[in-house]
């Protein structure tokens, strides 16, 4: 398949990319294509105009610093994760980013990007509520910031208003007492979850003092999953994990069924994931490798 004709330009300032952006309604902001493209090419997304973000005077920026990692527009995805900067200050992102795609595909998708297309399935925005990250937008009415916990609204559907874009997101560093982990269900490696879970756990004397859950690919966007993180509250190595497993299978009521699983199946996935990858943080030997 071929995609229909477009026009293409590539700014050297944010300015100009918002003001190209304002000359079409179909205008779509283009950084690595790994989704846009794919999408144009089976014509499921026709834009008169691609304005491609990849020049954009200080889009890649990679700044590592004590409150966290500032991840520009145009920063790829293997660029992040073979940053052992990154790695030794959120290794959530370097954990998350073994299960997204393929070497190929992170060689030019985009940490923003990712997050902009808001694919229910995808690991980058469950990770960016997990890790509390926040969202840098650029628009016709200027510059504002959003939490991550508030940007995804449905599938392929954020916060983003018309001719706005993501400039940036910052992950803030992870805490000394907190493990950052994702794990997920997939046919295959670097296939889109069929279930999914990222969290941040705080441990104190062996046992989890809190917790932040966010369940991917079992509705229609990633939820914040109330009832584990409540369960989970107390859990020690030694736990069954029978609670954990039923608030979490309770947190996937709204889950889907669709052609790769039956919501049921997702459901007890997700209950079974939340018990593995909760023991599996509490084990965790905190240099990156452990969840
Ligand atoms: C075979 C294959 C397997 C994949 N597997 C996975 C997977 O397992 N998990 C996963 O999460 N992803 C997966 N992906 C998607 C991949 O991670 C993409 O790189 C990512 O979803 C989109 O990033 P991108 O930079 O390529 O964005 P693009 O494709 O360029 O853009 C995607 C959308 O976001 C918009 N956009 C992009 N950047 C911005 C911005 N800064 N501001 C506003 N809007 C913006 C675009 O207009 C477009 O609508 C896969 C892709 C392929 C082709």
């Amino acid at each position: 398949m071929k995609p229909a004709p477009f026009d293409y330009y590539r700014p050297a300032t944010v300015e100009d990319a918002l003001a190209a952006l304002g000359t079409s309604e179909t205008a779509k902001v283009l950084a690595g294509g790994q989704s846009l493209i794919p999408a144009m090419n089976f014509r499921l997304s026709q834009p008169d105009l691609l304005v491609d973000i990849g020049g954009v005077e200080g889009f890649d920026r990679l700044e590592v610093g004590p409150s966290g990692v500032m991840i520009g527009a145009s920063v790829t995805q293997s660029r992040v994760m073979a940053s052992d900067e990154v790695a030794n200050t959120v290794p959530g992102l370097r954990r998350a980013l073994h299960h997204v795609a393929h070497l190929q595909i992170r060689n030019r998708g985009t940490i923003c990007g990712s997050i902009a297309h808001a694919d229910p399935a995808a690991e980058l925005p469950a990770l960016a509520i997990a890790c509390g990250a926040t969202l840098f937008l650029q628009g016709p009415a200027g510059e504002r910031t959003v939490d991550a916990g508030d940007f995804f609204l449905g599938p392929f559907w954020t916060e983003l208003g018309e001719g706005e874009l993501i400039t940036g997101v910052h992950f803030p560093s992870e805490p000394a007492d907190t493990v950052t982990f994702l794990d997920e269900l997939a046919w295959r490696s670097g296939d889109f979850a069929i279930t999914g879970l990222a969290g941040a756990l705080a441990t104190r004397g062996g046992s989890v003092s809190g917790a932040r859950m966010v369940s991917f690919g079992v509705s229609g966007a990633p939820r914040r999953m109330t009832g584990a993180e409540q369960a989970v509250l107390g859990f020690s190595a030694g736990d069954d994990g029978s609670a954990v497993y039923g608030a979490a299978y309770d947190d996937g009521a709204d889950a889907v069924d669709d052609v790769h699983a039956t919501a049921e199946y997702r459901r007890e996935a997700l209950g079974a994931l939340a018990v593995r990858s909760v023991r599996a943080a509490l084990a965790t030997n905190g240099n990156g490798t452990g969840v």
